[in-house]
């Protein structure tokens, strides 16, 4: 379950970045998916849900852009991001590539908007 190892990276980075503080405001953690990965924005959202229950973090905001991929072509040489799952070079067809699935998943960083502070939507 990838989901949960996500979440469980989301849940302890808030942890660590409030470390028992009262949260004042509203909360939004901006994190990167692969689009590679087996994990949909849809699967991680839910299982956010589920698991931020009782954590006190329920309310966090999760924006959730796609990873940009590396693929590397042997043939053209070229090196580009991809953000579909491809077996050939966009350029050049080739399926002599390389795909850098190092990271799935990373949080980019955490937001807070005070309710009375300038950053306010509201
Ligand atoms: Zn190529």
């Amino acid at each position: 379950m990838h989901e949960t190892a996500f979440v469980n990276e989301i849940i302890s980075a808030l942890r660590n970045k409030f470390n028992k503080e009262k949260v004042d405001g509203e909360v939004s953690v901006n994190v990167r998916l692969s689009p590679l990965s087996h994990v949909s924005k849809e699967g991680l959202r839910n299982s956010y849900q589920e698991l931020s229950r009782s954590s006190g973090f329920e309310d966090v905001r999760l924006n959730i852009e796609p990873l940009k991929v590396l693929l590397i072509c042997h043939d053209c040489k070229s090196s580009l991001f991809i953000s579909t799952p491809t077996i050939k070079c966009p350029r050049c067809n080739s399926e002599s590539i390389s795909i850098n699935f190092e990271k799935e998943f990373l949080i980019e960083s955490i937001e807070i908007n005070k309710k009375d502070g300038k950053f306010s939507k509201n």
